[in-house]
This record gives C-alpha cells, structure tokens and sequence, in this order.
C-alpha cells in the first residue's frame, strides 16, 4: 500500500509553556492540494515550518513518503516553499534566484540552466530572467518565489500565505495561475491561509485549524456542505450564529428553538452525540444566502422580528446586516432586485433544514 505523501502522527508544539499544536495528526495522500485555514494565530504557519523541518515538534512524528523526517534537515526534504514576504536575495537576479536551490543540490550546470528556463516560461517570467529582483513589482517577485519553490520539482510545495501582500487585482489574478499550474503539477501542496475563498478556489481539501486543533479535514465541498461545528461553519461559510434554548421537536426531526423575544426558529442538530434536552441552550448556525428577510408584515412562527441595519451593495447580490430585538445581528445574502432600505422593519426566517444547531463554542474563538 502507499503509504500518505505526508502524515503527522500526534504532533505537539509549544513556545515557551504556551501550546500551539496539540496532538495533530493528518494525513494527506500523494496529489492532494490541502488548505489549512484557519484563524490568524491559529498555528498553520507552525504546522507549515514543522514539516519543513524549520522546527521540530516537541511530541509526536512527521513522515514523509512514509519515512520519519525528524534527523532530516530542511534542505534535504524535496520540499518547495513559498513565504508571504517572497524572502528572495535582492542582489540576485530573477534567474539566479530560481537557481539557487538547485546550486545548493548540485544539480548539473546545463540541467540547471534547462530547469530555471522551464519554470519561468511556466510563471511566464521568460523575459525577466536577467532582472534584478529590486526591479520587479510585488506580483511579479511572488511569481519568481514560485518558480524557485517548483524549480527543484518537489515531492511536497508548502505555501504560507503567499498571497497575503499583494492587492486584489493581482491576487485574483495570481489566484487563477496558481490554480492552473497547481492542477498541473503532480506534487502534494499545503497551502496556509485565513480566507475561506482562497482555501475553497486553490484546495481539493481543507482542514480548519482552531488554536492549534484540527477541528474538520475533508474534501471543500463536503465541509461547506455539512461542517462539523459550529466554528466551522461561521469561518468555512461566513455564516451567522445565535445562542437559542430548544423547546421541542418536530415530528421530522427539526429541533424548535426559543428565543427570549417569544419567537420559535426551527433548526437541526449536526453535530456528533445524542439530541440536546428541551431546555438545552444550543448555537444556531445559518449561512447569509439561506437567510430570507420578509417585509410582508406577516408574523409566521419560524420568523423574528428585526430591523435591517445596513445594506452593502455588491453587484449580483446585496449583503444586509439585521439587527435583532436583543442586539445579535445575522448577515444576509439576498438578489440585488430586493430593495431593502436601511431602517425598515423586517421578520427573518429560513428553512429549517437550513438552520444548523451545534454545542455552544465561545464567539471569541472565530476573529
Ligand atoms: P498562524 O499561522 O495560524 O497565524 P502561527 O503558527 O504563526 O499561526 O502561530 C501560532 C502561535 O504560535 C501564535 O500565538 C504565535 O505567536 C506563536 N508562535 C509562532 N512561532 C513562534 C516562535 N518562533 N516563538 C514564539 N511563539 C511563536
């Protein structure tokens, strides 16, 4: 059997007395292009330079190729790495850059030569191979950071936030290259980052990491479509969540769900283990494009009361911030036909299959 392209078996990191990782393990098979998402501070950098060999876990193992890489130094690891801040050599030109990797693993000059004219007709940089790095824009010198990254033609490419500096036009832009040149290559890639439409446009797989936890790992669309908790749910989906009592059940199943203002919710439970107790307090989680907003008047059970509290144009759809009676606001993703004016008084509502409840978690995890 193959063994995966990389495994962490129980992986521990700490920085003096504070613990950053505990006890991960994942896997990830040869080919599979893994996001790791996740909070700023979360330790998706530390898990990144842990498999680098940059550092080396307190506890547990990390193979790779099936071997244990722990008496393996950085540079012998068939891993290509690209950092947010490109940390190229200024005084190098494009060209050199590229090279140097493959300088330092004593590849053969013509072969070299071959090698860094391949991967910058790959990154489309043919005609800066000559230029000092100074004389590059931001865009342009990540792109030779890739080349240098993919240049050595490594087993595992480790991003880190590669993306994180450059303005939007060009990360959009960048985005769609990586995509085609990741699809491309045969390599197993992680790539870090803290915005769930990255993770979801470059990664077949995403593993969410929460203060150093693994909280889900799976394939993007699975976890969009059924998180595991109620933290995956508002990072991965950008949905909104409110703390409600349950009430009752559903002959199908829904769970009602009280709120103090008197209004009943409907949602249903996601999460592993046995169906909260009438009584329990649990989080319900509903994504902005399942939340309906009705202007009719009408006070169905399954709405609540709200005022729409701010209204953000965005072409194709309108995001709208309500506020409910007790002060919690839920984002709203509705058409761009809906006229919805700030101020207006609202009920709010959704199918309950689209109202997820979870175990309580504390607001303050998700920044
Ligand atoms: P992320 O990449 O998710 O933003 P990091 O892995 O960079 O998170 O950091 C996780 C935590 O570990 C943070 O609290 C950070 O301050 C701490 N940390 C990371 N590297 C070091 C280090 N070399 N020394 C001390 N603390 C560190």
């Amino acid at each position: 059997m193959t063994p995966p392209q990389i495994e962490l078996r129980g992986v521990g990191k700490s920085y003096s007395g504070t613990t950053v990782l505990e006890n991960l393990s994942l896997s990830l098979a040869r080919g599979s292009r893994l996001a790791l998402l996740g909070p700023s501070g979360s330790g998706k950098s530390t898990i990144l330079n842990l498999i680098a060999g940059f550092s080396q876990p307190d506890t547990g193992d990390i193979l790779i190729a099936g071997q244990p890489v722990a008496r393996i130094p950085a540079h012998k690891r068939q891993v290509g790495v690209v950092f947010q801040n490109y940390a190229l050599f200024p005084h190098l030109t494009v060209a050199e850059n590229i090279a140097y990797p493959l300088r330092r693993r004593s590849v053969a000059k013509a072969e070299i030569g071959q090698r860094v004219n391949e991967v910058l007709g790959t990154m489309r940089l043919s005609a800066f191979g000559a230029r000092p790095i100074a004389a590059l824009s931001g865009g342009q010198q990540q792109r030779v950071a890739i080349a240098r990254a993919i240049a050595t033609r490594p087993d595992v490419v480790l991003m880190d936030e590669p993306m994180s500096a450059l303005d939007r036009a060009l990360r959009d832009e960048l985005q769609v290259e990586l995509k085609s040149l990741l699809t491309q290559m045969d390599a197993t890639v992680i790539y870090v980052t803290h915005d769930q439409r990255e993770a979801m446009a470059l990664a077949d797989n995403i593993a969410v990491i929460n203060h150093g936890c693994l909280e889900q790992l799976g394939p993007t669309e699975t976890l969009y479509r059924t998180p595991a908790s109620a933290f995956v749910a508002r990072f991965l989906t950008g949905a909104s969540s409110l703390e409600a009592r349950v009430s009752g059940q559903q002959p199908d199943g829904a769970l009602r769900l009280a709120f103090a203002d008197g209004s009943t919710l409907f949602g249903n439970w996601r999460a592993p283990g046995p169906v909260p107790n009438i009584g329990e307090v649990v989080e319900l989680v509903v994504r902005p494009e399942d939340i309906l907003v009705d202007t009719s008047g009408v006070m169905n059970e399954g709405t609540m009361a709200a005022t729409i509290d701010l209204v953000i144009f965005e072409g194709s759809h309108r995001m709208v911030r309500l506020r409910l009676v007790n002060g919690d606001t839920l984002v709203s993703r509705r058409p761009a036909e809906d006229a919805l004016v700030t101020g207006t008084s609202v009920r709010v509502g959704w199918a309950p299959q689209a109202g997820r409840a979870y175990p309580v978690i504390p607001k303050a995890a998700v920044s």
